[in-house]
């Protein structure tokens, strides 16, 4: 599965918010296929459409599909000069599909802001500099590096792919060089596949996460660290999320009904890690698709652009392996004529076969040789 993994500099609340995870996970459901890792949270992705298929259909169970969020341990600062737990911090990132970059955007003057700067103020764009700075850092060694390799294969032997390969190159250093991280370079089409090619950090997909005050958390608007990171977060193309992670430590425990009221009273309509888990998804690429049948509705995350195969191999690899066609209906066409049967008879229920490539929303059922 997909996993997004959490960063950011010490005492920011990462912790907090991290705890507010895994036991709103926990106390949501018993995840059979969960990953057994201390540092991956899983929780419900929220979906109303999974809630109106129930109503419409109304099986013995309904099943939710879920996301992992990772925990990024180690030390930020210095980390890309390759001392012990920093190496370790940057290892950790490689290994997630995108970054979760929390920022303190809270006042509170009994927690210590860790870097050892002039002020004590808090600074949410020279905290985020500093994580992004060694991030940058390990590209630039991460190109340098392919530099030695390529740069002669390219002139001396003008080897096409070499050549596209250091035209990418010589884009993404002076970016890197200036302090930018290498997703807000414009790359061609061509030149995409050479990117992924080379694994690095600042290429990831990122949002931004302001955690701020309990006390201001239902009027963050008005907050100036919030806009700060907000402007920041779009130089990257990349979301903001606002959450007070105290706020979401308090609620993982509540019931459904509880939270609701309590989100209400401090002005909120859904829950920080709810907001973020959608967030997360989007950025991503993630789709939902739903099975329903009178004994289980259920939805399934797929990676958008998977074909019907392949999403039939996340239920199961016989399903994948035997697969013949998928019955298909939109969300929206159930919601409009209320039963596969109604869908049926309007002549909306499709047959789909291997190519057919799965749209978020649509409802299947999968035909498969045993
Ligand atoms: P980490 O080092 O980034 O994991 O940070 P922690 O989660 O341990 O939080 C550091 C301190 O900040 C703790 O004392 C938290 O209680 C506090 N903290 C975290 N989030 C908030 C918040 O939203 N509001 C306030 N007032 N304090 C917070």
């Amino acid at each position: 599965a997909l996993t997004a993994g959490i960063v950011g500099l010490p005492n920011v609340g990462k912790s907090t918010l991290f705890n507010a995870i895994t036991q709103a996970g926990a106390e949501a459901a018993n995840y059979p296929f969960a990953t057994i890792d201390p540092n991956v949270g899983t929780v419900e992705v929220p979906d109303k459409r999974l809630d109106n298929i129930t109503d419409l259909i109304k099986p013995k169970k309904t099943i939710p599909t879920t996301f992992e969020f990772t925990d990024i341990a180690g030390i930020v600062k210095g980390a890309s000069k390759g001392e012990g737990l920093g190496n370790k911090f940057l290892a950790n990132i490689r290994e997630v599909d995108a970054i979760i970059h929390v920022v303190r955007a809270f006042e509170d003057e009994n927690v210590m802001r860790e870097q050892n700067r002039e002020s004590d103020f808090v600074d949410p764009l020279a905290d985020i500099d500093t994580i992004n700075l060694e991030l940058i850092l390990a590209d630039l060694e991460s190109i340098n590096k392919r530099y030695a390799r390529v740069e002669k294969i390219a002139r001396t032997q003008k080897d096409k792919d070499a050549v596209l390969e250091l035209k990418v190159l010589d884009k993404i250093k002076p970016t890197l060089e200036a302090g930018k991280s290498a997703r807000t370079v414009a790359f061609e089409e061509d030149e995409l596949k050479v990117v992924r090619s080379l694994f690095l950090l600042t290429t990831k997909p990122v949002l931004y996460v302001a955690n701020v005050s309990e006390d201001e958390v239902g009027d963050p608007e008005s907050i100036t660290y919030v806009k700060q990171i907000r402007e920041f977060a779009a130089t990257e193309n990349a979301d903001t999320v606002i959450i007070s992670a105290r706020v979401e430590e308090e609620i993982a425990e509540l019931d459904d009904d509880e939270k609701a009221e309590f989100l209400e009273a401090i002005g909120l309509s859904e829950s920080g890690i709810d907001k973020l888990t959608q967030v997360a998804y989007r950025l991503l690429g993630l789709g939902t698709y739903f099975t329903a049948g009178e004994k289980e509705v259920r939805a399934w995350t797929f990676k958008r652009g998977i074909k019907a195969p392949g999403a039939a191999g996340i239920i199961h690899s016989d399903f994948e392996k035997g697969f013949i066609r998928a019955v298909t209906m939109s969300y929206d066409d159930l919601v409009q004529y209320g039963s596969e049967k109604a869908v049926k008879e309007a002549g909306r229920l499709r047959e789909e076969g291997k190519e057919y490539i799965v749209q978020d929303g649509d409802i299947l059922e999968f035909r498969f040789n045993v």
